[in-house]
C-alpha cells in the first residue's frame, strides 16, 4: 500500500481567552484537542460535526494558517506543521483551499484573469506571458466558466460561479490535496449539487485529494470515500461511506444522522434528540467528552476517555460500548 498523501497525527490547537480583565489565570479553548487522520492521493476525506466542533481549524492548520499546539501534520513524508519557509513555500503550492465564502475571499478589485494569473505566477508556473495566458484560460473551460468573463470583477457573478473562481483559483497552483472548508454550505440546493459534481470531476481529471469540511451530511453521502465525524475537538468515528451512513456506530454519529432527510418521498428516519447544547471548548467534560448529552452513558464514560478502536473492516469508533460495556444508562 503506498504511504498517505496526508497525515495528521495526535493535532492539537489550543486558543488562549482572556477571562477578565485583571484575571490571571490563563484559560484555552481547546478546539482541536489530539485529531489523527490520512488521506490518500485521489481521496475524499469528509470532516463532519457541528459548528465549533474544530473541523474548519483541522483544515486551518493543515492549511498552516497559525501555528499548532502539538502534533504533526505530514504532506508527502515531510513534515509541514515546522517546515522552514523555503519548504512551506512549495508545500502551499501543492495543499490548496476554497473556502465558505467566496465573495469575501475573491478580492473585489481584480478581475478573474487575475484572480488567476496571482498564484500562476507565485508559484512560477508559467513559462511565459503566452503560457499564463493558456493556463488561466485552460482554468475557466476546466470549471465550466465563459472565457469572456476572464475581464469581469467578482460581484458581476452568481455565488455559485464564484465558488467556480474560488475553485479554479485553487486548481491554478497545480494542488494536489484541496481543503474544501464548508465550500458548499452557502449555496443554494441546485447549485450545491452543480459544484459538488464538478469537485468529483476534477478529482477524477486531475487525481486530487480533498479533505471536504462540511456538517451537511447529506452532501457529503454523495461525494466522499471516507468520514471522519468530530465532537467537541475529537474525532469519535472514522469509517467509509458505505459503513458509516449504513451502520454507524458512535451513539453521537447515529444521532447526527437521524437527522438526515432520506431520498425517498415522504420516508422518515427516527430522529435522536440530544439533550442539551454542546459544552464549550474552554472547560470539555472530563472522560468521554460525549457523556453530558449521550443516551448511553454509565458510570467509566465520566472518567475514563475512549480511544478510537477499531470497530469493523476499516471503521474506527472512540466509545466503550466498543468494548463490551453495558449498552443503556
Ligand atoms: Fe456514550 Fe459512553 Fe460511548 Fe461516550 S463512551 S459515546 S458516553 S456510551
Amino acid at each position: 500500500m503506498s504511504p498517505p498523501l496526508l497525515q495528521v497525527n495526535d493535532l492539537k490547537k489550543h486558543f488562549p481567552v482572556k477571562t477578565g480583565l485583571f484575571s490571571r489565570k490563563s484559560e484555552f479553548v481547546y478546539a482541536v484537542d489530539g485529531v489523527s487522520l490520512e488521506i490518500a492521493r485521489g481521496e475524499t476525506l469528509s470532516l463532519v460535526g457541528e459548528s465549533g466542533c474544530g473541523k474548519s481549524t483541522v483544515g486551518r492548520a493543515i492549511l498552516r494558517l497559525f501555528d499548532i499546539t502539538s502534533g504533526q501534520v505530514i504532506l508527502d513524508g515531510k513534515r509541514i506543521d515546522d517546515a522552514a519557509p523555503g519548504t512551506m513555500r512549495q508545500m502551499r503550492r501543492r495543499v490548496q483551499v476554497v473556502f465558505q465564502d467566496p465573495f469575501s475571499s475573491l478580492n473585489p478589485r481584480m478581475r478573474v484573469r487575475d484572480i488567476l494569473a496571482e498564484p500562476i505566477r507565485n508559484f512560477g508556473l508559467a513559462k511565459s506571458a503566452e503560457d499564463l495566458e493558456v493556463r488561466v484560460t485552460a482554468l475557466m473551460d476546466t470549471v465550466r466558466l465563459p472565457r469572456e468573463a476572464l475581464n469581469r470583477r467578482p460581484h458581476e457573478f452568481s455565488g455559485g460561479q464564484r465558488q467556480r473562481i474560488g475553485i479554479a483559483r485553487a486548481l491554478a497552483a497545480e494542488p494536489e490535496l484541496i481543503v474544501c472548508d464548508e465550500a458548499v454550505s452557502a449555496l443554494d440546493v441546485s447549485v450545491k449539487a452543480q459544484i459538488v459534481n464538478l469537485l468529483q470531476d476534477l478529482q477524477s481529471e486531475f487525481g486530487l485529494a480533498l479533505l471536504f469540511i462540511s456538517h451537511d451530511l447529506a452532501i457529503v453521502e454523495h461525494m466522499t470515500h471516507r468520514v471522519a465525524v468530530m465532537y467537541l475537538g475529537k474525532i469519535v468515528e472514522v469509517a467509509p461511506r458505505r459503513d458509516i451512513f449504513a451502520a454507524p456506530r458512535h451513539p453521537y454519529t447515529k444521532a447526527l444522522l437521524s437527522a438526515v432527510p432520506l431520498p425517498e418521498p415522504g420516508a422518515q428516519r427516527n430522529p435522536i434528540i440530544l439533550k442539551g447544547d454542546v459544552p464549550s471548548p474552554i472547560n470539555p467534560p472530563s472522560g468521554c467528552r460525549f457523556h453530558t448529552r449521550c443516551p448511553f452513558v454509565f458510570d467509566r464514560c465520566r472518567t475514563e476517555e475512549p480511544t478510537l478502536r477499531v470497530a469493523g473492516a476499516e471503521q474506527w469508533v472512540a466509545c466503550h460500548l466498543e468494548e463490551g460495556a453495558p449498552t443503556a444508562a
